[in-house]
Parts: C-alpha cells; sequence; structure tokens
C-alpha cells in the first residue's frame, strides 16, 4: 500500500470490524517521534493503554544508530511480555510533511528510510505505517479523546508556531504535498509580520505563542496606553504565554490586546477552512490551549463573526489526552491501514472507502 492510498482509507469509527478477529486480538505499536523526546504507547484495537514510555530523541542518521533505536523500541515492546507475533501493526508519527518520495523534518535529525528498515528488521514481517504528528494528534483525539463521536475535526496545536491535522468524515486528510492541514500559514495580515515560511502576515505570526508575547511587547511599547495599568507579569522569553494569561487575569491592558488580536486574526483563519472542511469541533491542543479559559470565548465569537453561518454550531473543545494523542493516533493509523483480508474488505460497505 503506498502512502496515498493509506491516507485516504477510512477510520470506520466506533464500528467494529465483523471477521477482524486477529486485528482485535493484537496490539498496536504507536510511535510518537517528537523533537525531544520519542513517546511510545502499546494499545489494544478498543484503545485501551498496555503501557507506554518514552526514550529521547537522538541522532537518526547512521545505521549504527538507527538500529540502536529500533532495538530500544523493540525493549520496550519486548519488557512488556509481548511477543512481535502479537503486534497487528505499528504507527510512525513524524515531526514533519510526508511526502510521496519520503518526509521533510527540519526539526529532527534523521535518515527516515534507515529508521524504517531497522524497525522492520526488529519487527519482522509487521505492518508498519507512517503519519504526520500534527494527523496521529487529530486522530488520537478524534479515537479516545476530546473528538469522539466526531466524523470531521480540525485539530489545531497552538506552540511556538501553529499545526493541524484534519480529519474530514473519517479520513485522515494529508494533501497531494503533504501539506493539508498547514493553518498556521494561512495569511491573515497581508504584508504583515514576517514568517519562517517566508511569507508575511501567516496567522501564527500573531496567534502562536510567540505571536502573543509580541503583540503584548508591541502594546506596551506603543504607549497608547497607561503603564499604572500594568500588571507586574512580564513574559520570560518569546514563547512566555503563562506571563501573559496571568497578566490578561489581572486586566492588564496589554494582555487584553494580545489576546483580542490572537482571536481575531485565529478565528478569521479557521472561519475560512470551516466554509472548505466544515468540521463538527475543533480541538484546541498545545501549549498555549493550557490557557484556553482566558480565550476560547473570544476565539468562538470570532469564529462564528466570520464563518459562513451553517458553520456557526462548530464546537471548540480543548484537547484531552496531552501529550499521549500522538501515540494514540499513531496506533490507531496502524489499525486502519492494516492489510484485510477479502471477506473483511467485502464486509466493510462502500461509504467507508475501502
Ligand atoms: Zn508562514
Amino acid at each position: 500500500m503506498d502512502a496515498r492510498e493509506s491516507s485516504t482509507m477510512s477510520l470506520g469509527m466506533k464500528r467494529p470490524l465483523k471477521g477482524t478477529l486477529m486485528d482485535e486480538s493484537k496490539l498496536y505499536l504507536g510511535i510518537d517521534y517528537g523533537g525531544n523526546t520519542v513517546k511510545l504507547g502499546l494499545i489494544d484495537y478498543y484503545g485501551n493503554l498496555s503501557g507506554k514510555a518514552s526514550i529521547p530523541t537522538g541522532d537518526l542518521t547512521s545505521k549504527v544508530a538507527c538500529r540502536a533505536f529500533a532495538a530500544e523500541v523493540g525493549e520496550f515492546v519486548h519488557g512488556m511480555g509481548v511477543y512481535t507475533s502479537e503486534l497487528g501493526g505499528i504507527g510512525l508519527a513524524v515531526p514533519g510533511i510526508k511526502m510521496k518520495d519520503g518526509f521533510m523534518t527540519p526539526n529532527v535529525k534523521a535518515d527516515w528510510p534507515l529508521v524504517l528498515q531497522s524497525l522492520e528488521r526488529t519487527f519482522y514481517k509487521v505492518n508498519l505505517t507512517t503519519i504526520n504528528d500534527s494527523n496521529a494528534a487529530a486522530l488520537g483525539e478524534m479515537w479516545m479523546g476530546a473528538g469522539e463521536n466526531a466524523h470531521t475535526e480540525l485539530f489545531v496545536t497552538i506552540g511556538t508556531g501553529i499545526g493541524a491535522g484534519l480529519i474530514v468524515q473519517g479520513s485522515v486528510i494529508e494533501g497531494s504535498h503533504g501539506s493539508a492541514g498547514e493553518v498556521g500559514h494561512i495569511t491573515v495580515v497581508p504584508g504583515g509580520r514576517e514568517c519562517m515560511c517566508g511569507r508575511k502576515g501567516c496567522v501564527e505570526r500573531y496567534a502562536s505563542a510567540r505571536g502573543i508575547v509580541q503583540t503584548f511587547r508591541e502594546a506596551g511599547e506603543s504607549g497608547k496606553y497607561d503603564t499604572a495599568m500594568f500588571s507586574e507579569h512580564e513574559p520570560q522569553g518569546e514563547s512566555d504565554t503563562l506571563a501573559v494569561f496571568e497578566a490578561y487575569r489581572e486586566g492588564d491592558p496589554r494582555a487584553i490586546e494580545a489576546i483580542d488580536v490572537m482571536c481575531d486574526k485565529l478565528g478569521f483563519a479557521l472561519a475560512h477552512v470551516a466554509c472548505v472542511v466544515d468540521p463538527d469541533v475543533i480541538i484546541l491542543g498545545g501549549g498555549v490551549a493550557s490557557g484556553a479559559d482566558c480565550f476560547v470565548d473570544k476565539l468562538r465569537d470570532s469564529f462564528k463573526s466570520y464563518c459562513f453561518p451553517s458553520c456557526s454550531a462548530t464546537e471548540f473543545k480543548t484537547a484531552s489526552l496531552s501529550n499521549d494523542a500522538g501515540i494514540y493516533g499513531a496506533a490507531r493509523y496502524a489499525i486502519i491501514s492494516a492489510p484485510r483480508d477479502k471477506a473483511q474488505r467485502d464486509w466493510l460497505d462502500p461509504d467507508f472507502g475501502l
């Protein structure tokens, strides 16, 4: 199965697959490969987590390093008392763009073909699938988290940047260039702040942690507010939104402006995404979502003011699986990507796209 086929494969959410006794009795390994740690989770067909672990992210550019990594993953699985033959599949979530001929992962050093080869050696004959990490988090939340019962979900990660995973009527959407869901780079201010992508005015320059802190500081330097109204909370670094949220709770006008700008720009961008995919739910994750009590109502109002009227009922929720969303999503992707025999395929109805 190539990446394109697997990317459009239906999930069959909340629906037992008749005749898939083999799948149901097995465990699935979710690997969430992050910039600092690699999270591992063994999860069964129904979403029960048997065990999890994390190992530090290393430099996987040599054969030796890749084999050592695969061996560590193997130790985790076998250390849980699980034989390779008991694994139904492995899902690997990668932090970057999944392309037809490989991956573009600027924040980690890894020779992905070599990593996959090493995992295949360690887990002989186990089906191995790959998924973008934002899509994995979206899938995890939809399976066992805040997106339960949704059919179309947009999962937005708000951290130092803004990423998103997109599931439309049960299918993970990756796009022709692996760039579906690049919500953070929707232009909301033509000619605005410079973005790392080389363009100007992207929403993440206003609504990510860095964007929020920048607005806070610019508001403080603008001279338009009485400094006596400023709180004592000052961001310590470019991404310290905790200080901005504390300042907001104390009525600091700099923080109010930062949150207003964030909600206006993000609501504008999300309203336009909704015009295209019409989600049941928009789930907010990432570090900035921990301050959702300060902004979620304003964000919803902003969204409603810009969106097509029939999309105004779109729910906004915060992620509930925290750091485990990626391992759940990667495991789930392994489940839905697992090869099925003809009898299983025949049973599935055409609406599920298999
Ligand atoms: Zn950009």
